[in-house]
């Protein structure tokens, strides 16, 4: 996730999940079990917001660079290991990919249709004539299939760690709930978005969990590659590789998103921290693209004015005398260093940010 300011938690909680939110959102570094009481006014968004997060899954199911891994998840359905793991592919990809295993465990719709009361936008399955093991397609668009994506199901436990680390607590906290029957899922789904968030406690914790065979749990553990989270889950997982991102596109945004928070940061002193000090989403890949950014500003504002539009970090830079500009690259090249000796991303990128901070003229 490129973009991802900290949903309101109460927010979250309370089911009025913004837009934004279709890729990800609950409470912050815990459980969300969005109660279905008290939403009333809500209710009526949340269900456009799920039936759009559901067009959006169909389409990455049978449109996107996954195709392959969503079949391979279609057939691993009939007989679901306890827990998944995804990896590859971006944060919101991750996210889609759990969300249609959630569907595909729990949609009436994937069961032989006879009575046709399913859902009213589902898609022809697979292979029509296909048998009762046959992989069939959820149909996200089924009142129980919409609970889970507006994240109202009270057998839904999404932890979601894009907001900040997992901790230990809500991981206890489910422990005393996986003993006990889904409550009205055919599968209880408990999904870490993302798992690299988890605290080493709450990732022990988890393991815990883990190790006990639960009949009625499916676990999700999202990751951008397996080796961010402990050995140990990895090797209790069944682990499926997505697409990884293409490097084009998606890295493009990303560096532009890096290059709008410095600009912001270095004139206005803000703008930077919540993204860089966001545990788990701030990896050495995601610093090296913001250094990238940095020095693609730089170089334009080293080229001169007519590089300048467009790139508000360029014109960032262009206030620094040319000295001065020559300590930015230097800046730059130190905070390589630093990631190279692997200090920790956020505080390299935090370091370079400050430094140019104090670089610009203040009047
Ligand atoms: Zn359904």
């Amino acid at each position: 996730m490129t973009r991802s300011p900290a949903t309101p938690a109460a927010k979250a909680a309370a089911g009025t999940s913004t837009k934004k939110a279709a890729g990800h959102s609950a409470a912050k570094g815990g459980a969300s079990r969005s109660p279905t009481a008290g939403d009333e006014t809500d209710a009526s968004l949340n269900t456009a917001e799920a039936l759009a997060l559901g067009d959006a899954i169909r389409t990455f199911v049978s449109g996107g660079r996954d195709t392959r891994a969503m079949e391979l998840l279609r057939k691993l359905a009939c007989d679901p290991p306890q827990t998944l793991l995804l990896e590859g592919g971006t944060a919101q990809e991750r996210f889609f990919a759990a969300m249609y295993w959630a569907a595909l465990l729990n949609c009436p719709g994937r069961a032989p249709q006879t009575d046709g009361a399913a859902s009213p936008r589902s898609l022809p399955s697979q292979d029509p004539a296909s048998g009762y093991d046959e992989p069939k397609t959820p149909c996200l668009a089924c009142p129980e299939c919409l609970r889970f994506l507006s994240r109202s199901h009270r057998d839904l436990f999404l932890f979601d760690g894009t907001a900040g680390s997992i901790k230990i607590a809500p991981v206890r906290e489910l422990k005393s709930v996986l003993g006990t029957p889904p409550r009205e899922a055919a599968k209880r789904i408990v999904i870490f978005a993302e798992a690299q968030a988890l605290t080493e406690e709450a990732a022990n914790a988890l393991l815990k969990s883990l190790e006990e065979p639960r009949p009625g749990t499916a676990f999700v553990l999202l990751v951008p590659q397996r080796e961010q989270v402990l050995p140990t889950l990895v090797s209790r997982s069944w682990a499926l590789t997505l697409a990884w991102p293409d490097p084009g596109s998606a890295g493009q945004e990303e560096e532009q998103e890096w290059s709008r928070r410095f600009a912001e940061f270095i004139t206005q002193g803000t703008g930077l921290f919540e993204r860089s000090g966001a545990r788990g989403s701030m990896d050495a890949a995601a610093a090296a693209t913001a250094l990238t950014a940095l020095q693609r500003g730089l170089a334009a504002a080293m080229a001169g004015p007519a590089s300048l539009p467009g790139n508000p970090l360029a014109r960032a830079f262009a206030a620094l005398p040319p000295e001065r500009l020559r300590m930015a690259d230097e800046v730059i090249a130190e905070a390589r260093e630093c990631l190279d000796f692997m200090v920790a991303p956020g505080l390299a990128l935090e370091w370079a940010a400050t430094r140019f901070f104090l670089l610009l003229p203040r009047r």
